[in-house]
């Protein structure tokens, strides 16, 4: 443990509340983490003076360190600071047709996303929608989302040359009419950046049409712009929710905080991948662990708590540290998950680890995996589980035979520890700066 840190803690432990000097000292951390996550800098101070003003002489519980406190209220402002908990959703109380506005800068992910909300309503709710772009920079940005809703299975508004985007925006809303359409998504044409003309254009498209929701959509890697770009549009038209794209990549997503915290507009909905069906509702618990940059700690020691006993926490805590975590503790590891239950709903509160988490529902994971897992890393030698790096192709033929399985599984495995090391470092370089070690050895 980090001497520095322990002496916070401890000091914390024996006067029972947690006070403003200690708090301010185990929040610097959580600045930092914010920070990495491009949480914009005055999000970042409002969200530690939040956090400040709650934890400051908060009586200390007796089953927990001060440490795991402080961690569960900033998990609790973060959740509260992006929404509170569940997902809101679209408002489609309107009388038909239900205009609804995408903006954004261009290739934020307004036309996919456009194309992804079409989906949405008329499979699961049966809404008769159609698909309407105003785009007129880009030559090839009506077409694209003609072919989205083709994809889609819903209805396009035909491509008029020459118009202007009003005057594409009354022709949908004529054509939703005498159509009868229940939703009519007005996808606009973005910039590279915040223009004086953009802003016009918009806000005449809102006052013209009037929707019911006008989300402006952001890419999760938006960096400290996040706020720019947020206030631009939100002040030209008023948004009444945000959509957060490219959440699939490696992005921990901060810019919600921040386009939250500018706008006030609840974020309604994720977008996870390029294709059509990669949309899903926001779940503040959900970000607020990937902001934080510690998955659901909260819940993570909660759950764990009730199983790994504080002796092989530590033992473990200190190789992450050291660096030295290897295949031998992975086998430990798997134990203690089997007893903590479903593997891929833990490593689903782990930053990170989706695509583990997916990797392991694909090989549709259960005792039986784990246990030939067991038996493929009982094969190898002690070497081998110190050093993996070692194990090429004919030690994988050995392994392989010695446990009853192939080659392939002992790829897989091993790209399993891989991924799992990878994981382990990041979730201790958060460590290093205190907050995650202190939650898992003081377990
Ligand atoms: P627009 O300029 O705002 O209309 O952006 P587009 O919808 O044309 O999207 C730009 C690019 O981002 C396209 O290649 C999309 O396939 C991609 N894209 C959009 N949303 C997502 C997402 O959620 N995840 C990923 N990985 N790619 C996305
Ligand atoms: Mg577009």
């Amino acid at each position: 443990l980090s001497g520095k840190l322990t002496g916070v803690f401890e000091r914390l432990r024996r006067r029972g509340a947690l006070n403003e000097t200690d708090v301010m000292e185990a929040l610097r951390e959580v600045r930092l983490a914010l920070l990495d996550a491009d949480v914009a800098l005055p999000v970042v101070k409002d969200f530690i003076a939040k956090v400040r003003e709650r934890a400051v002489g908060q009586e200390v519980l007796d089953s927990v360190s001060p440490g795991q406190q402080v961690v569960k209220i900033v998990n609790d402002v973060m959740v509260e600071a992006l929404g509170g908990a569940g997902a809101v959703g679209l408002n489609l109380n309107a009388p038909a047709p239900i205009p609804i506005l995408m903006v954004g800068l261009q290739g934020s992910g307004k036309t996919t996303t456009s194309g992804k909300i079409a989906l949405r309503l008329s499979q699961r709710l049966r809404r008769k929608v159609l698909l309407a772009s105003l785009d007129t920079q880009r030559p090839a940005a009506q077409l694209q989302l003609q072919q989205l809703a083709e994809r889609a299975g819903v209805g396009s508004l035909p491509i008029v040359a020459g118009q202007t985007p009003l005057q594409i925006a009354a022709r949908a809303m004529e054509t939703a009419r005498r159509e009868v359409y229940d939703v009519v998504i007005l996808d606009t044409a973005g910039r590279l950046s915040i223009d004086a003309a953009l802003m016009e254009e918009v806000k005449q498209i809102r006052f013209a049409t009037n929707p019911a929701e006008t989300l402006l959509v952001v890419d999760a890697m938006t960096g400290q712009d996040a706020v720019n770009t947020a206030k631009a549009f939100n002040d030209a038209v008023g948004v009444t929710g945000i959509v957060m794209t490219r959440m699939d990549g490696d992005a921990r997503g901060g810019a919600a905080l921040s386009m939250r915290a500018v706008t006030g507009a609840p974020i309604k909905l994720t977008g996870s991948g390029e294709k059509l069906d990669a949309l899903e509702d926001f779940h503040p618990e959900r970000v607020a662990g990937r902001i934080l940059g510690m998955g659901d700690v909260v819940g993570l020691v909660e759950r764990a708590a009730e199983t790994i006993d504080q002796a092989e926490a530590e033992k473990l805590a200190r190789k992450m540290a050291k660096g030295t975590f290897d295949l031998e503790d992975f086998a430990a590891q798997l134990k203690q998950i089997t007893k903590m239950g479903s593997l891929s709903s833990i490593l689903g509160m782990l930053p990170g680890a989706a695509k583990l988490q997916q990797q392991i529902g694909d090989a549709n994971l259960d005792q039986k995996m784990l246990r030939r897992q067991a038996a493929i890393i009982s094969s190898m030698t002690a070497k081998e589980r110190r050093t993996p790096d070692i194990i090429k192709a004919s030690r994988k033929k050995r392994i392989a035979a010695g446990s009853g399985t192939t080659v392939q599984d002992v790829n897989r495995l091993l790209k399993q520890f891989d991924d799992m090391s990878g994981m382990m470092k990041r979730m201790n370089k958060l460590g290093q700066k205190g907050l995650m070690r202190h939650g898992l050895s003081a377990l």
